[in-house]
């Protein structure tokens, strides 16, 4: 048997360093044991995924050195890789489990279903899909189909007794039948859901092993089933820990940058962030800390990955970071890659255009500029107490624009005046004031040039991460601000 392992991000949002330590142990795992690794795109949540985010997705990993041998840029004998162009073939394997009576049809529209979840929380039940599908006589169904009417195809799940999921790391993990849903198979829209297209895919694309985060361990039962039902052998199912912020809590973006691309643009050495994924939850046999890919490789065993919650500690990487720009780069390298990184003709043609006029003499230039440069800004309190707005209102100005920007896809300069313009307009503030503290939190300073044209510069990804910095500095936002705030910034 040739192990293959897989990984399978979904393009929506920005590349995750989550997906990047997922695929690094798929990778490792695949390697030792002479196999091959998939990188399939599920994409099949139309509304969320975007060509961007998955070039994104490929890009990052790439720029990892976290290479694939099959995927939908290089294609493969088990193609296509990306989920949306495989509708018919999930609508197949749909039809022949509706067939063999392991599915059906369910026509509730979602008013009804809603009005279930209500009845069943005043009764005090537990909220979940009743099975109103399978009372649903042959007839009445067959008559509804032929009147065109909108359903989906569910899975029948047992209604009694527990699911046993066998885990490399873990052993045996039982679960009720009771706690799994009735799993929608395929949407009213004829599109599969992640359920359906994982279990078909990894099967046709000859899967060995599912090495996947931990928040997938409760959709193993239905996978499962899925495998029993259509009479296929299910490959082995391993479930990495999931990284956590310092404080233990899973990692999210509110606490910590988790964009790859971030930590590209902050100027971290890709060996360097690489190697830190792979300290998360695993060590090397003489446990020390650097360690390259080729090292990883060479010693990777997963057995030696530990349970306890991996954290992702910025500070650490960054020492480590360190160690890697003190020990392998040498001066021509050091150089070479800082070039590369930033520090060249290139970007300085489009940054100098704009300080041109503001400068009196070539001295005055650096310091002008140096904020694009930089990583996250040293700021206080102070430093917003010039403007205009008070302080809670500056706050609320942050995060709705930071909100706006995780939304925007365009980050031209033009884009981001349109979006902010609109949303200062919609706040009913003047848009000066409206900028000045998105001035001072992505340059420092009100007096520098145009703001879109420093957050264009800056990119996404360095300027959301000074705004959320900036939000702390003004004291931040408790949850129930945020919860307040979201209300307000949905309804504008
Ligand atoms: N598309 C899923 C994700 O976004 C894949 C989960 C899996 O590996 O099964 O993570």
């Amino acid at each position: 048997m040739t192990v293959r392992t897989r990984i399978a991000p979904s393009p929506t949002g920005d590349p995750h360093v989550g997906t990047a330590y997922i695929a690094l142990f798929n990778l490792c795992f695949a390697r030792q044991h002479g196999g091959q690794f998939v990188l399939r795109i599920e994409d099949t949540d139309q509304q969320r995924s975007t060509a961007a985010a998955e070039t994104a997705i490929l890009d990052s990993l790439r720029w990892l050195g976290l290479d694939w041998d099959e995927g939908p840029d290089k294609g493969g004998e088990f193609g296509p890789y990306r989920q949306s162009e495989r509708a018919e073939i999930y609508r197949h394997y749909a039809e022949q489990l509706l067939a063999s009576g392991h599915a059906f049809r369910c026509f509730a529209t979602p008013q009804e279903l809603d009005q279930m979840r209500r009845d069943q929380m005043a009764a005090g039940e537990p909220v979940k899909y009743d099975g109103r599908g399978l009372q649903l006589s042959e007839q009445e169904v067959q008559r509804r189909l032929a009147a065109g009417e909108p359903h989906v195809i569910r899975m029948k799940i047992p209604e009694q007794g527990s699911c046993v999921i066998q885990d490399l790391l873990r052993g045996a993990i039982e679960i009720d039948w009771q706690q799994v849903d009735m799993q929608i198979l395929l949407k009213a829209d004829g599109m599969p859901t992640y359920h359906l297209a994982n279990v078909v895919d990894d099967h046709l694309m000859q899967i060995t092993h599912v090495i996947r985060g931990e928040e997938w361990i409760n959709s193993a039962p239905k996978h499962q089933l899925l495998y029993q039902y259509l009479g296929w052998e299910m490959p082995q199912l391993c479930h990495l820990p999931l990284l956590r912020n310092p404080d233990k809590s899973k990692l999210s973006k509110r606490k910590n940058p988790t964009s790859i691309r971030y930590y590209q643009r902050m100027g971290y050495l890709p060996e360097a962030l690489t190697n830190y994924l792979g300290r998360m939850g695993w060590s090397m046999p003489d446990e020390r800390e650097k360690f390259s890919l080729a090292d990883m490789l060479a010693e990777f065993d997963l057995g030696r990955v530990s349970l306890g919650g991996p954290i992702f500690d910025v500070e650490k990487l960054d020492w480590l970071n360190g160690q890697w720009i003190r020990d392998e780069l040498d001066a021509e390298q050091f150089f070479q890659r800082l070039v590369d990184w930033g520090l060249n003709e290139q970007r300085l043609q489009r940054i100098l255009p704009h300080i041109q006029s503001r400068v009196e003499k070539f001295s005055d230039v650096v310091p002008r500029i140096s904020y694009l440069f930089a990583g996250l800004l040293e700021l206080s309190e102070s430093d917003f107490s010039d403007n205009k707005l008070e302080q809670a209102e500056q706050v609320k100005v942050l995060q709705f624009a930071l909100w706006w920007m995780e939304q925007n896809p365009d980050w031209s300069r033009a884009g981001l005046f349109a979006g902010l313009k609109d949303l200062a307009q919609k706040m009913d503030i003047k848009l000066a004031d409206f900028l000045a503290p998105l001035f001072v939190a992505t340059a420092g300073t009100t007096a520098t040039f145009s703001i879109m044209d420093a957050m264009e510069l800056l990119g996404p990804e360095v300027t959301r991460a000074r705004v959320r910095a900036a939000i702390d500095v003004l004291g931040g936002l408790s949850k129930k601000q945020t919860k307040k705030l979201e209300k307000e910034f949905a309804s504008l």
